[in-house]
């Protein structure tokens, strides 16, 4: 079993972003661990036990959750499958077990905790090392805060880093790519995800745009940025084996990889969809709607249908 479990916290929403989150500053870290928990025994009911193959905790920003709530979270979904095996020799091989993390929120006492948890693998949204683009970008790190994060995480036992990274940004930023993929390839991650930049309608990057601050992303500048990263990269050691991520031998992602071949998934939490191998569903994306929805103990579904590339009917069941 792969299952995903959507965290949709934020501080702010980045300029670029349209993900299905909540922007709070203050998270209802009780609310939603009890919600998460009680959809886990809704899942559970009637099912024949399963193995855990991974576990994925994205979103948002996961790492907003104090760090005995992601303990909490991920022993209680790794104790839901019998299989799993006990703590101290749980490994990515067997139970890949990722967290998304903001660079900012990485300290040597979260990481101790997500480590002892269970946690094997962490997710970095780097983004730049730039902090003119990080600004730009809404985020809340500085670039040299993504170095101390991957050393924090490496300190407390957590190897496996992958750090994500932006391209194809707007000319007037004079972005140095080159010089981003120098600085992530130097930290000597496992994985990197390179994701070129699209604009979403309701970002405020679309709003830049529509009115003239910003310009739209060229084409040409996204060919060319992709080409560099790939030969660079390429030339570092790294396999793509995905158009967007790149992994060093042994390290692709085996959760992503699962999307990518078609295997079933679950979702659990707002938004997070799921697929069982004939039909897809997802959870009301709204937090508040999806948390009353769980507590009143009824979880309805309505259905659709869309034509898949082999031309049969696939069945879009919506909760
Ligand atoms: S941290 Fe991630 S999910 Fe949250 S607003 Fe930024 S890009 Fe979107």
């Amino acid at each position: 079993m792969h299952i995903y479990l959507h965290v949709p916290f934020c501080v702010r929403r980045c300029s670029y972003c349209d993900f299905s989150i909540a922007v709070r500053k203050r998270v209802p870290v009780p609310e939603y661990v009890e919600c998460v928990l009680r959809e886990l025994q809704l899942m559970r009911e009637g099912r024949a036990p399963q193995s855990l193959e991974t576990l994925y905790l994205g979103g948002g920003t996961p790492s907003l959750l104090p760090a005995d709530a992601i303990a909490t979270l991920v022993t209680s979904l790794l104790d839901a499958f019998p299989s799993t095996p006990s703590l101290d020799v749980i490994d990515v091989d067997v139970v890949e077990v990722t967290v998304e993390a903001n660079p900012e929120d990485v300290t040597s006492e979260s990481a101790g905790v997500w480590r002892r948890a269970g946690v094997n693998r962490v997710s970095l949204g780097a983004q730049s090392f730039d902090d003119r683009v990080l600004q730009w970008m809404h985020r809340s790190h500085d670039g040299a805060r993504i170095a101390t994060a991957v050393g924090t995480l490496r300190g407390a036992g957590l190897d496996n880093v992958s750090l994500d990274l932006i391209f194809a940004l707007p000319a007037e930023l004079e972005r140095d790519w080159s010089r981003d993929l120098e600085l992530a390839l130097a930290l000597e991650p496992a994985h990197l995800s390179l994701y070129g930049l699209t604009v979403e309608p309701r970002t405020p990057l679309a709003r830049w745009i529509s009115r003239g601050t910003s310009a739209a992303p060229d084409d040409e500048r996204y060919a060319a940025e992709y080409l560099r990263a790939h030969e660079r990269l390429t030339a570092a050691g790294y396999h793509f084996y995905e158009v967007s991520n790149a992994a060093r031998d042994g390290l692709r992602s085996r959760h992503n990889s699962a999307y990518w071949s078609g295997h079933s998934y679950t979702g659990l939490g707002p938004a997070a969809h799921s697929y069982d191998g004939r039909a897809r569903r997802w959870n009301t994306p709204a937090w508040d709607a999806y948390c009353r929805a769980l507590a009143a103990g009824s979880l309805k579904s309505t259905s659709t249908s869309v034509v898949t590339s082999t031309g049969l009917p696939l069945r879009i069941v919506g909760l």
